[in-house]
């Protein structure tokens, strides 16, 4: 009887405990937020010893790959990288311990927007030695799973060849995702009015930047202009798609938008890691 009682207080006051904590998050998110952020995932964050210390408990390394390219009139050149590394942050912060970050490639394969003025271009080739080189590493301090999670379409095709050969040549296992592919269609289709995905600097890469970014993001915001009639399979310059180095509409961008894709894109990469963690 006694016992029983014990046990009951116990339960008692965990439940309080449970419900105060319920209360705090709520009423004092930053409390929440501070330790997250107090969670270390990117390499280049650490000390030799903490890195060591996240080796014990970290089963999936994250290479996120950007570009410093022209976004048109309004965006900035590091748009796509500012973006997936936001995106690999949070989802790394939240399965903190079990995923470690590698310092975020800042200059992807853009060839196709030399074109106008301040693109940084990597010759493809270059891109795959990179990412091979950093799989090399992680491998020599024991990492079997690599996920390359992109942030620029250009490095679609050189990501997955990178990937492939990692396989191949390193025996690793490997995944490589673009961070847009992982938001629910549903939800691009609730949110976004020119349901272009992932465009370039139109409705839904500016209405991120304005959560991720946004004291870069110009106030002169374009509106959307006919661009240019192209021959199907063309292999384009962004100033033959575009009439001004950008897609769709970007005045019809909102900060509220940007929220809900972000946190849909970080929800995904959440869960696809997580699988990944699991396999
Ligand atoms: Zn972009």
């Amino acid at each position: 009887m006694a016992l029983t009682s014990w046990n009951d207080s116990i339960r008692f006051t965990s439940l309080r405990l449970e419900r105060l904590l319920v209360f705090l998050n709520k009423a004092f998110p930053k409390i929440r937020e501070g330790a997250v952020a107090m969670r270390k995932v990117f390499i280049g964050d650490m000390t030799r010893e903490e890195f060591r210390k996240m080796m014990e408990t970290a089963r999936v390394a994250v290479i996120p790959t950007g570009s410093t390219e022209q976004h048109g009139p309004h965006l900035p050149m590091k748009t796509d990288l500012a973006i997936v590394t936001y995106v690999v942050s949070k989802a790394a912060e939240e399965l903190y311990p079990q995923v470690i970050v590698v310092p975020p490639i800042a200059i992807g394969y853009s060839p196709y927007h030399l074109c106008y003025p301040g693109t940084i271009s990597l010759r493809h080739e270059t891109l795959i030695e990179i990412v091979m080189d950093i799989c090399r590493s992680l491998r020599h301090h024991g990492f079997l799973k690599i996920a390359i999670v992109n942030g620029h379409g250009g490095n679609g095709a050189p990501s997955q060849l990178a990937a492939r050969r990692a396989r191949e040549e390193l025996g690793l296992k490997m995944v490589v995702v673009s961070y847009w592919s992982l938001i629910p269609r549903e939800i691009l289709d609730a949110v976004l009015e020119t349901k272009i995905v992932p465009g370039h600097a139109c409705e839904f890469e500016t209405s991120i930047g304005y959560v991720v970014f946004p004291n870069l993001i110009s106030s002169d915001v374009p509106k959307r202009r006919k661009p240019p009639s192209i021959l199907p399979g063309f292999v384009w310059n962004i100033d033959e798609l575009t009439t001004n180095g950008y897609e769709g509409d970007p005045s019809l961008a909102t900060k509220e938008k940007g929220e809900k894709l972000i946190q849909a894109a970080v929800e995904g990469l959440k869960s696809l890691l997580q699988e990944f963690i699991n396999l």
